[in-house]
This record gives C-alpha cells, structure tokens and sequence, in this order.
C-alpha cells in the first residue's frame, strides 16, 4: 500500500478498514544472504539501502525486542550536520541530504522538521572555535551563520541576556538542522525495507555467532541457528556485549543518557539550542513540549534507567540558560544506553573475523546519522570498500593513531 492523502481521504470515508499492517511478522529462514543484528535505526537503514541501492534483498533484520525499543525510539530527535573535522563533517552532511529527501523516498511519514539550531557561545575562545567549525560547515555545503548577541536576541528573547551566569555572546546557526520524530524513522526503514523483501525479525535475540577457521558462517538466535554469508552488527548500546560473543574487544564503552520532556506549551523555541557553557540541550515538539537533555550518567551501564543527580544537574544548566523553564512541569523522563567510543566518533568497517561487519561508536549523536550510516553500511557491505565519507571509520584508528576526535578531548568516553 503507497501512503498518500488520496489512501487517507479513502480510509477515513470507507471506516478505516483498509489498513495493512505495516511490515510482516514472517518466520526466520534457516539461511540468508545477509543477516543484520539490531533492528534500530542504522540496522534498518542498511537493510533498506541494501535492497534499495544495491538490489540486494535475501536479508534477514534481527531484532531482540521490537521496532523502535533501542535508542531510536528514545533520543531528542535532533538532526545536524556542524561537524568540523574532515573524518567526520561530509558524513554527516551526507546524512542531512539524505534527511531531506526521505520522507519521499521511503513514503512514510518522518515529520522531518529543519527549524534549525543554535550552538550558543558564551567566550570569546569558544567564538573563535564557532567561527572555524562554520567555516568548515560552509566548505562542506552544510551552511551556517553566526549570530552576534543582537541577531540572537531577536531570534530566541526567552534567553537569559541581562542577569546570565555565562555571558551570551551568540551562536553558530545551521538552518538546515531541526528534528525529526524519532521511531517514524525505524518504522518507515523497516517497512521500506519489507516492501522489498527484506525480512524483519522482531523478538529475535542473537545468542552467538556461527564463528570456523576465522569466517563468520552464521548466527545463533532464540529462534535457532540461522545460516548467513554476510553479518553485520548494528547494536548500538550493546555493542560490548553482541561483539564480546564474537570474540572482539571494542573500544567502546557502554552509558546511560536520559531526557525529559514538558507538558505541551504554546510555540517559544523556534528550533534546537545547546548551552555552550554546561550540558543542557532543547527543542519543543510538535505537540508543544519541551524536550531537553544533557550530560550522560558518567558511569558504565547497560540499564535503560539513569539516575536523579544527573537530571537535577541537566535541569540547572536549564535555568542558568533559560529561567523560564522553571515553570514548566516535567511529564516523562527515560535513558538509553549510548555505545560511547574513545574519541567521541563512530565506526563502520569490517572486522577481523571474515563475512562479520560492526557500526557503532555511535555515542549520543548516532541519530543523526542514520540515513548515512545505513547508507554507508551497505556500500561496505555490498562493493567491498568503504564509502568515501565513512573511509576514517575504521576500527584500527586507535592502532594507526588516526583517531577523529571531534572534541579534542583524547581518549576518554565519557568527555565526549
Ligand atoms: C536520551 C537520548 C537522546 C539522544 N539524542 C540524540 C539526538 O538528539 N540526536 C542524535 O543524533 N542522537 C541522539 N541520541 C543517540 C542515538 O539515539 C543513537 O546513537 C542511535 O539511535 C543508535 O543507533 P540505532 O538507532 O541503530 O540504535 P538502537 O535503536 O539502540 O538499535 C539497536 C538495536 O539492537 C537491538 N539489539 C541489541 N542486542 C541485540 C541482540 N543480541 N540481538 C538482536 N538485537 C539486539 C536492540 O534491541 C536495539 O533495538 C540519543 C540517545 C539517547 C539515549
């Protein structure tokens, strides 16, 4: 079924009745061409590119619980592409192009929605690093625009400007980023990749892999052995773990990141704003409620729960910011378990046992990227070579030293 005003004016004079259930629940194969673990964004999203870009269609998605329960149905939806160095910047703006056609190319309703965002600096230090990061978003084609504390002002006056704690000096705009509804996008992947005949798998955990003389053969499930040429690992936050299985060590570490969100409100925040001098992001959805989060717990976790300390110190970054948050009531806030890499990048590559590939690393910021990550994945997969953007992603990049730490942090997880 193609989803279109003309189905919906249909659907809601004849009951509703019409409706198909958006992908198939089918059986595993005892043998597939490709199987992906992990059926949360980039997993679907490689599925679908495989099918879609590369003709490729005897695949099997795999996923322990349901479409959408990882992190892509638990992020705050932001979409950017302000990356300053060259390992990571034309990825990521590959990402956005892709963004921009998606709702078509996949027929499904994404709501995405490039209201832009604001990176705010408060020193003059941080200003000179914003003008050099636009200066490298421009070279890319990403666009950005600087606002001085004037331009700024005007565009978000909700900003504490006369008794801040950290002066506001401005902001580095992209007005291509925005948000995008987050499961929308899984679920659009998934039945994209269904309608081509890719099978998507739900409660379907990987248990092991079928490893002999250094060659992945296949994977062991909760539904049984399943036979597969090609594997590839896309678990996100369980990254450690479903690779530990295959014997591999990552350089990744396992976090919680929570967010919140706010009763419904009338319009205030005209796109996405970080704080430049503490852990404290926000857009407003949709429906009106702010959504915002900050730092991760900054302990190892596999729980998808955090702690209150954290929250209490995401919500002061909040008020330092923007006092008028106080004033808003808090309905939900949840966590997801972040794959954290050493230099804050991700990873899509091989890996050393034969037929097995890995994206990961993917850290707080992996939603954003999965159109290209997907996009990436299966060019890898497929031809055998890395796709030109996603060719620093490599797994060695800690034994090679060519590391691509966006923050110029070094080689600690939780400071990136
Ligand atoms: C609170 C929060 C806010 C965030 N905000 C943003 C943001 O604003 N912008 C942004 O770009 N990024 C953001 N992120 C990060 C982003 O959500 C993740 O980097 C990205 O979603 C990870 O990729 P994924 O969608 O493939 O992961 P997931 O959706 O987590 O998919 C991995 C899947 O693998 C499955 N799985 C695990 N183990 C197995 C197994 N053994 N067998 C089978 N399946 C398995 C899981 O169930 C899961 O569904 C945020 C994350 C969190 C938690």
């Amino acid at each position: 079924m193609r989803y279109s005003v003309l189905q919906i004016l249909k659907e809601g004079l004849t009951g509703n009745r019409g409706w198909k259930p958006v992908w198939r629940e089918p059986d595993p194969k005892r043998h597939y061409d490709t199987v992906i673990v992990g059926g949360g964004g980039h997993g679907m999203a490689a599925a679908y590119y495989l099918a879609t870009v590369h003709g490729l269609t005897d695949i099997a998605v795999l996923e322990k619980g349901w479409i959408g329960c990882g992190n892509v149905g638990r992020n705050t939806t932001i979409i950017r592409s302000n990356y300053l160095l060259p390992g990571n910047e034309p990825f990521y703006e590959l990402s956005m192009k892709l963004w921009e056609g998606l709702e078509q190319d996949i027929n499904y309703n994404a709501m995405v929605s490039q209201r832009g965002l604001i990176n705010l600096f408060h020193t003059d230090p941080q200003r000179d690093a914003a003008v050099r990061r636009g200066n490298a978003m421009l070279l890319a084609g990403a666009g950005a625009v600087l606002l001085d504390r004037d331009a700024l002002r005007r565009k978000c006056p909700f900003l504490d400007f006369d008794n801040e704690r950290f002066p506001i000096k401005g902001g580095l705009w992209q007005p291509r980023g925005g948000t995008v509804r987050h499961d929308a996008v899984v679920w659009g992947y998934a039945r994209g990749a269904d309608q081509r005949g890719v099978d998507v798998i739900q409660n379907c955990e990987v248990t092991g892999f079928d490893i002999r003389d250094g060659v992945c053969r296949g994977v062991e499930t909760t539904r049984g052995a399943i036979g597969a040429d090609k594997v590839a690992v896309c678990v996100a936050g369980s990254s450690g773990q479903v690779m530990g299985l295959a014997g591999l060590r990552l350089p990744i570490e396992s976090h919680v990141l929570q967010a919140c969100v706010t009763e419904g409100l009338k319009p205030a925040i005209p796109g996405v704003i970080t704080f430049g001098a503490g852990h404290f992001y926000v857009s407003q959805s949709d429906k009106g409620g702010l959504v915002f989060g900050g730092d991760i717990d900054g302990y190892n976790t596999y729980a998808q729960r955090g702690n209150l300390p954290t929250v209490e110190d995401v919500c002061e970054g909040g008020m330092a910011l923007m006092p008028m948050i106080g004033r808003a009531r808090v309905l939900r806030m949840w966590g997801g378990v972040v794959d954290m890499s050493m230099d804050g990048s991700p990873f899509i590559d091989r890996t050393p046992v034969e037929g097995l590939f890995f994206s990961g690393g993917w850290c707080y910021g992996g939603f954003k990227a999965v159109p290209a990550g997907g996009y990436c994945l299966a060019h890898l997969m497929a031809t055998g070579a890395p796709h030109r953007v996603a060719e620093a992603m490599r797994l060695d990049r800690f034994v090679t030293g060519a590391v691509i730490d966006e923050k110029g942090m070094g080689a600690q997880a939780n400071l990136h």
